[in-house]
């Protein structure tokens, strides 16, 4: 089996966000072999991605056998050093390596939980993230096993610490009343505050007896001596990771000791071939995995085999558009047995944005 083709675009749904940064800029890539088999993977960076696809790595990849993954994944990252190991490059490289997985499972004609040892979990109970106590209280009898808060913009940051604290941990009160005691809380700040602002918050819910599952990413990620500091003072784990990149960057926080759950994004820090990388490296130290965005199609595989206790997040809405998406039913998600990642995609009826350069994401 040869790769033919490396195509990438960017769909849209009614529910897509209109801006291509980040968390939403996710991008289809489809790698399509001689052998008659596609394989889909999602990666990031918008237009920015699909542009890394088509100028470095299609021409990297065609010609080679797409099932040796660990010497593909290799030469893409080699290739791009210069200009990448972190970020869109590599947000961009996770794509076509979750398409590599997904062909090498359709090949083999088995779900890729398969090629990872076989599922542990069929069933895995999920936990959901809201960004305000109004849909948490939605949410809060479907059977979740936990429940994030995001408090990206629940508090305003100019006020002075005195004034900050009691806010969030009003909030956060307010959602433990909601949820009630002894289940599973969370909450992210989403880097958003400084070191002070988060003492603040830890002491006074610390002095509360505030029960907290973890505090994701309070501060912002380069600010490694603040996380080492915060990771030895807070009696509440620190968690993060969905913006960081490759095994070496995750092994990177675990040795310095900068977190204490590990949330890799398989569609941004270098596909599943990455995120196995991760599992195994945080198995030998003894630190929890919890994927970003963990219930998507993308991570579940790797969860059902190699986790040993998942808690899988809640998918975002706009990936609406992916197809073989398993639904979560009170509250828990159950992987399916069709072969690679068991997408279901028919590329005559999706939508896709219109790149700026490129205009053939159908094949011809
Ligand atoms: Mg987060």
């Amino acid at each position: 089996m040869k790769i033919t083709d490396v195509r990438a675009c960017q769909p849209v749904t009614p529910k897509s966000p209109d801006d291509w940064r980040t968390t939403i800029g996710q991008i289809l890539v489809a790698v399509d072999t001689d052998s008659g088999l596609t394989g889909y993977g999602v990666g990031g960076g918008g237009f920015a991605g699909i542009h890394v696809v088509r100028t470095v790595l299609r021409d990297l990849l065609i010609g080679k056998d797409p099932t040796d993954i660990a010497t593909l994944w290799r030469a893409m990252y080699d290739d791009t050093l210069a200009f990448g190991q972190k970020g869109l490059v590599v947000m961009a490289i996770s794509g076509i390596d979750l398409a590599l997985w997904d062909l090498k499972g359709k090949a083999e004609g088995v779900p890729v939980y398969e090629l990872l040892g076989g599922a542990k979990h069929r069933r895995m109970p999920t936990y959901i993230t809201v960004w305000d106590n109004a849909a948490l209280r939605e949410v809060v009898d479907s059977g979740y096993r936990g429940f994030k808060l995001h408090m990206e913009c629940l508090a305003d940051l100019s006020v002075s610490v005195d004034d900050f604290a009691p806010v969030i941990v009003e909030q956060l009160q307010a959602s433990r009343e909601i949820v009630g005691p002894g289940r599973v809380l969370m909450a992210d700040s989403w880097m958003k505050w400084d070191m002070d602002q988060t003492r603040a918050v830890i002491s006074r819910l610390s002095t509360a007896g505030f029960e907290l599952e973890w505090l994701e990413e309070p501060i912002p990620i380069d600010d490694e001596a603040g996380y080492a500091a915060l990771v030895k003072e807070s009696p509440y784990p620190i968690a993060g990771g969905e913006h960081e990149y490759t095994v070496a960057g995750f092994r990177h926080l675990v040795e310095k000791k900068l977190h204490s759950v590990l949330q890799p994004d398989v569609c941004w820090c270098g596909g599943l071939t990455e995120l196995i990388r991760v599992y195994e490296m945080a198995a030998e130290h003894g630190v929890r995995v919890c994927p970003h965005r963990g219930s998507e199609i993308w991570s579940l595989h790797a969860m059902a085999a190699l986790d040993p206790e998942p808690l899988a997040e809640s998918g975002r809405h706009w990936m609406d558009w992916v197809g073989g998406q398993p639904p979560i039913v009170d509250g828990f998600i159950e992987i399916e047995e069709r072969p690679g990642l068991g997408i279901v995609l028919d590329e005559g009826s999706l939508e896709t944005m219109a790149t700026p350069v490129y205009d053939d994401w159908r094949p011809a």
